[in-house]
């Protein structure tokens, strides 16, 4: 089996502590490369590479940033499709979607690279005569970028491209459920031409190396997408960086008595059991009205019936496997606890048929919204149901969750519409459309315990920039501001 380095200061290395792991196929459960168990003395390589790469790269105009990020674009490109057969091995989603993740790889490469032709700050008056005031951005130095398994391509990309651009070193520590796609993507910045130093990259648990980049005092700015107690530590212990979280959600569908069902239908198939659940911005809960409730239901039990689990590369599944065998069992516990909570089981509940971690697609109904099924994030394939009877009560449950990551809401009425624009509790609302599908050009992220930031369009580079304010005094004389021109 081939095993794969670590990349500090652009030379292939093996970890000090001579130890490995392996990535599985979630399809198969088997093993498909052998990566290195970095240590806490990898990390701080790492680092100290990054500020070596940082001072070189933070002086190469942005432009010219720009054209490298632009390279990368036209390789992963290229790679497509390889790259989308890589990532089913590796993560399980099915082709389609595969193909979709490094599609927002290549558009988040695209956008920041022409990024590196604005950076904009701004410029404003001053209240002295002979005085200019203007805001310019800076990297941040060395900054760290740790990732989940779940869109292996895309998160790296959203984060490394928005990093790159504004001139920041990087130490990126992946998720260890997909370093393949991790380790590609790296290889792909290369021979792009982004300098090797520049970009350093160190598999291994996050309790080390993780904790390592997180703790250093010469790591500036931590980016970070997984869990909310693993979000909650960093933020805890990272010490006086720039923090930018992305974490948990238990998105909602809000369905009104007005909606077209069948649109309905589609958006919640699609935005519960796509990628198998496993989307931070999945519609595990579905908010309906009292009026159209049996009828949905009906809908949804007719097609969740034909969903077919298997193996990503296969044409004719619908969903995939799960990640691994701990989220497997992590969702089933869930169907235990929704059962003992009184919910009623409307579809799945177990285990797929076949090696590998498949669960099938879940459905429940008469779910209260202090059950812990409704309130708790499961990142499996499992959708509860929970009836309101007007627009502030669908608004009042939609909100009363810990999370505050994407919602929507299917209705005809533009009153309802705009309440919910307006009133949901959430970083991103859809309308008539599902809650995931987030576009590079937009900002993404949420409030409440899903986080503190916002990827994606002109608000990623505030994640990896610092805006520094200029005053050019071209009078010739001391002035003093709010004293001598009062
Ligand atoms: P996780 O928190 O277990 O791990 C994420 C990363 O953090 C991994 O690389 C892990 O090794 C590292 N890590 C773990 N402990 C660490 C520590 N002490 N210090 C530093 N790093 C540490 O999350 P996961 O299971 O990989 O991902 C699933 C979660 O990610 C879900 O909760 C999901 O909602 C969330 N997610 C959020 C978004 C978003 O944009 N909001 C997107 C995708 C996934």
């Amino acid at each position: 089996m081939k095993e794969y380095p670590i990349y500090i200061g652009g030379k292939s290395r093996k970890s000090s502590s001579g130890k490995t792991f392996e990535t599985i196929n979630p399809a198969t459960g088997k093993a498909l490369a052998k990566f290195q168990e970095g240590t806490r003395k990898d990390a701080t390589s790492a680092i100290k590479a990054a500020e070596i790469g940082f001072k070189k790269w933070s002086n190469v105009p942005a432009p010219k940033r720009g054209d490298i990020l632009f390279n990368v674009a036209v390789i992963l490109k290229k790679r497509k499709k390889e790259l989308a057969k890589l990532l089913v091995m590796e993560m399980g989603k099915v082709l389609p979607e595969a193909l979709g993740d490094v599609q927002e790889a290549i558009d988040v490469f695209e956008y920041m690279a022409g990024e590196g032709r604005r950076l904009f700050g701004h410029t404003t008056t001053s209240e002295l005569s002979e005085k200019f005031c203007m805001t310019i951005r800076r990297p941040l130095g060395v900054v760290g970028l740790i990732t989940p398994w779940n869109f292996p391509f895309a998160i790296p990309a959203w984060k490394l491209s928005a990093a790159l651009i504004c001139g920041n070193g990087i130490v990126f520590k992946p998720s260890s459920d997909t370093p393949l796609c991790a380790i590609t993507l790296v290889e792909i910045l290369y021979e792009a031409g982004v300098p090797r130093d520049v970009v350093n990259f160190v598999t291994g648990p996050g309790a080390t190396v993780g904790d390592e980049i997180i703790q250093s005092n010469k790591v500036f700015g931590i980016s970070f997408t997984g869990s909310v107690p693993t979000g909650e530590y960093i933020l805890k212990n990272a010490g006086i960086k720039k923090v930018g979280l992305e974490l948990g959600g238990k998105n909602g569908i809000i369905v009104m008595d007005d909606a077209d069902l069948d649109l309905a239908v589609d958006g919640i198939i699609w935005g519960g059991y796509g990628t198998t659940g496993q989307r931070c911005t999945a519609a595990s809960r579905v908010i309906v009205h009292t009026k159209v409730k049996k009828q949905l239901e009906k809908k949804l039990i007719a097609r969740i019936k034909k969903l077919r689990l298997g193996s990503g590369l296969d044409p004719k599944t619908d969903v995939g496997p799960l990640i691994n065998q701990s989220t497997l069992e992590k969702t089933h516990s869930y169907t235990k606890i929704g059962l003992s909570e009184g919910a009623k089981l409307l579809c799945g509940g177990k285990y797929g048929q076949r090696t590998g971690f498949f669960y099938q697609p879940t459905l429940f109904t008469n779910v209260k919204k202090n059950m812990r099924i409704a309130r708790e994030e499961i990142f499996g394939p499992t959708v509860v149901i929970i009836e309101i009877s007007n627009i502030d009560e669908a608004i009042k449950t939609m909100n009363d969750v810990d999370y505050g990551l994407s919602s929507s809401i299917y209705t005809q009425n533009i009153k309802n519409s705009f309440k919910a624009i307006e009133d949901i509790e959430t970083g991103i609302t859809y309308v008539n459309s599902s809650t995931i599908g987030a576009e590079v050009h937009l900002p993404f992220g949420g409030i409440k315990k899903t986080g503190n930031t916002r990827e994606g369009g002109i608000h990623g580079i505030d994640e990896f920039s610092e805006i520094k304010t200029v005053y050019v005094d071209y009078s010739g004389t001391l002035q003093r501001a709010q004293i001598d021109n009062k």
